[in-house]
């Protein structure tokens, strides 16, 4: 390994892992599944608490309102936590952004809610990995790097959304409004592997609610003036799997409806998923499933409400975003550090960031493990590690490294 220059070594230096640690435990103990309101807000409050620490505003912002399709057909809203943002010296001419999220899967009735040291370095607990160690990550990165001589050459925005779990609908207006004129963003989930590799292009995903009415009758006197809502879901379920490609896989996941055995059925809802490896499959998907509801509406005089659609677009790298992930593997060199990287299935906000045409890299968090089940594990040296590896790359940004 090479020996560390002395300005990376000071840069570094003032990186704590016992203050990390006790921020990750601090902040999982408290339960901050999606649903939960109370939560979130103790969540956002301490965190706001935390992040007064770098030297700009904190503010908490409410969320965009958002709505779903329940079973009988109707709309209704869901509601979310608030976000916290902090904008560090706004007027610079280099600003990048930070990314995180406070939300985890877990609701507050699930089981798993305690930590488990599973050796000396591996902390077993809920959102530890996913993503409340990253958010110690770059937390402490920021604070080491404020004491650096370049700390004014850049300016940069925080994010830390409340909902990414289930999509990040409450936050998208806000990411793509945060994303705006900035130079890179860096987002800290937990690295692909629990080796440090990072994620590196990815798939997008589309959520859709079809909600399907015909007309009811007699099953047995008057068939004929009936139009199965449950039929032509089938139909479209079908035409779906017609449309399925290599670049565009399709889950239909769920239908919901129907009626007593001897009514025609007018009512049901169909539920599906989409994850289009590019734009074009993404473009391609969404015009086939506009003919695909229109000829099925003909064919089955029926009516389709559909709601949903695309929200997380492909991210692919481009060149840009290439040389953003250089970097990281050229800090990750000086500190004696392999990073690597892999193309994922897996959909982040770092899709939303790279769609305004930010160069992101969004698995800069901890290394970690079995996210999103109850064996999710945090590699507790890696605090440190993943700190001082993003500080090193604020840095070089800082002093004005060309992506
Ligand atoms: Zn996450």
């Amino acid at each position: 390994m090479k020996q560390l220059d002395a300005q990376s070594e000071a840069l570094i230096a003032p990186i704590d892992q016992d203050a990390m640690l006790a921020d990750a435990q601090a902040w999982s103990a408290i339960n901050t599944g999606t649903a939960n309101l109370d939560g979130l807000a103790k969540q956002a409050g301490v965190l706001a608490d935390a992040f007064a620490a770098l030297p700009g505003d904190v503010e908490l912002v409410d969320p965009t309102p958002v709505s779903a399709i329940a079973a009988d057909g109707s709309e209704f809203e869901k509601p979310h936590g608030q976000h916290l943002i902090a904008r560090i010296r706004p007027d610079a001419e280099r600003r990048l952004l930070f990314t995180g999220h406070m939300d985890t899967v877990f609701p507050k009735d699930h089981s798993f809610q305690e930590q488990t040291w599973l050796d000396d370095d591996t902390l077993n607990g809920p959102g530890l990995a996913d993503m409340k160690g990253g958010i110690a990550v770059f937390l402490h990165a920021l604070k080491a790097f404020e004491r650096s001589d370049v700390a004014d050459q850049i300016g940069y925005d925080v994010l830390l959304n409340s909902d990414e779990e289930t999509g990040s609908l409450a936050s998208a207006p806000l990411i793509e409004q945060m994303a705006q004129g900035k130079y890179a963003a860096l987002t800290y989930e937990p690295s692909a592997l629990p080796d440090g590799t990072l994620a590196h292009a990815r798939g997008g995903s589309g959520n859709y609610s079809l909600t399907i009415t015909g007309k009811s009758a007699h099953a047995g006197r008057n068939p004929q003036d009936g139009r199965n809502a449950i039929v032509a879901a089938a139909a479209i379920v079908l035409g779906l799997k017609e449309l399925q490609t290599e670049d565009c896989p399709i889950n239909p996941a769920k239908i919901e409806g129907g009626a007593a055995n001897n009514v025609v059925p007018d009512h049901a809802v169909l539920r599906f998923n989409i994850r289009p490896k590019s734009p074009d499959a993404a473009a391609a998907f969404e015009a086939a499933l506009a003919s695909l509801i229109g000829e099925t509406q003909q064919a089955h005089e029926v009516t389709i409400h559909q709601h949903g659609g695309i929200s997380r677009p492909p991210k692919p790298v481009d060149r840009k975003a290439q040389r953003l992930f250089d970097l990281v593997r050229d800090c990750g060199a000086s500190l004696g550090q392999t990073i690597g990287w892999q193309s994922t299935g897996g959909v982040c906000d770092g899709n939303n960031i790279a769609d305004c045409g930010v160069p992101v890299v969004d698995t800069m968090g901890v290394r970690g493990g079995a996210i999103h089940s109850p064996d999710e594990f945090m590699i507790v040296s890696s605090l440190r590690e993943r700190a001082a590896l993003s500080a090193l790359v604020i840095h070089r940004l800082a002093s004005g490294e060309e992506l």
